[in-house]
């Protein structure tokens, strides 16, 4: 594979362009229709230049392959990469604007029980480019015309973020850059299992993005039979990352809680939540499990979700339900991906 030029910080591309014997000034010219998600081969600028990029850098690193269109207006896509690897990303939309949901590894090896994205390990890490051009090629099919661009990312697609942590800061730095697409930091919302050590580093980077642990248990040990990360950081350490990320950003932090059958979603787990969270600037995000059928997990009812957060409500924690969309397009959390290998490799 050759070198990603999405990778590259507007400095970076500047220094590039007067190392290939350009003006600086091109480096300009360049940089706006690649934050525009236009190939290299499109982009309006000298073609000994193109030529020079197009024999170092791959003219497309992210396509993409299919999409899914639900009745609600969400779209699921899968993305292939210039080496012929499969992501998956979604775009939904809102009142307020265009949420992204953004993959940043190809699988993933933390091995959360309930998660498709993990099933076959980790592949790859995905370039701080291949990151940002999920996000390029999706507004570019909006920003033009009436309809609003992508408004806000969260790093909620296949990957843990902080396992890529370098990549994933390089991205945060390029989505956020003024003469980009130029993202606020607040519109954006990295999730991640709690690699304790490296949210302390993000907390220290002055990049006040949403912070979302995936807290799915109340314990160590249910955490531990669920989310093999919890045989390295407790509980309490996360909480202790968390308040620090708080006191360095401002943020209020959000905790994801997928309820699982048997597992998390009893009164006896909601008084323990009530516990654990009262009183700390954080909020709640209850989620209803997605079948993977790999995994032998049930979800609960809609009716029994609702339970759960009234008891999380009454017991004064901020909380809510995440509501389903684009469930009739199928998958969510890793399951488009291993879909759509399973389908190609029969
Ligand atoms: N690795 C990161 C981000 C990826 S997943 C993390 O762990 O946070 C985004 C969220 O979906 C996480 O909270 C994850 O635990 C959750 N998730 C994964 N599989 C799920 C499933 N089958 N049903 C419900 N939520 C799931």
């Amino acid at each position: 594979m050759k070198d990603i030029l999405q990778d590259l910080s507007f400095e970076q591309l500047k220094n590039l362009v007067v190392e290939l014997g350009e003006k600086p000034f091109r480096a300009k010219q360049l940089y706006e229709g690649l934050m525009r998600g236009k190939r290299i081969s499109d982009i309006n600028v000298n073609p000994e230049l193109r030529q020079k990029l197009l024999e170092r850098y791959e003219d497309e690193p992210v396509k993409i392959e299919k999409t899914f269109f639900s009745s609600d207006g969400t779209e699921k896509y899968l993305f292939r990469l210039a080496d012929g690897n499969i992501i998956e990303g979604v775009l939904m939309k809102y009142k307020y604007g265009n949420t992204q949901c953004v993959s940043t590894q190809v699988g993933c090896r933390m091995g959360c029980k309930f998660c498709a994205s993990t099933l076959g390990g980790l592949v790859r890490n995905l370039t701080s480019g291949e990151i940002l051009c999920q996000v390029l090629v999706v507004n570019a099919m909006y920003a033009s015309g009436k309809e609003r661009g992508v408004t806000n990312v969260v790093l909620m697609g296949s990957g843990e973020p902080l396992d890529n942590y370098d990549c994933v800061l390089a991205f945060l730095k390029n989505v956020t850059a003024e003469g980009g697409i130029n993202i606020s930091p607040r519109n954006i919302s990295l999730s991640t299992c709690g690699l304790v050590p490296k949210i302390y580093e993000l907390a220290d980077q002055n990049m006040p993005v949403n912070l979302t642990i995936s807290l799915h248990q109340t314990t160590d040990e249910g955490r531990r039979r669920t989310m093999p990360i919890a045989n390295k950081y407790t509980i309490a350490e996360i909480l202790k990352a968390c308040e620090y990320y708080f006191k360095k950003t401002g943020r209020r932090y959000i905790f994801e809680y997928s309820l699982i059958a048997g597992e998390n979603c009893d009164k006896s787990h909601a008084d323990e939540l009530i516990q654990l969270l009262k009183g700390k600037p954080c909020h709640v995000n209850l989620i209803r499990l997605n079948e993977v059928k790999e995994r032998n997990l049930k979800p609960i009812t809609e009716k029994e979700a609702y339970r759960f957060l009234g008891l999380l409500e009454k017991g004064g924690l901020s909380a809510t339900l995440r509501r389903q969309i684009g469930s009739d397009i199928g998958g969510a959390c890793g399951q488009l991906r291993a879909g759509y290998i399973k389908t190609n490799e029969e």
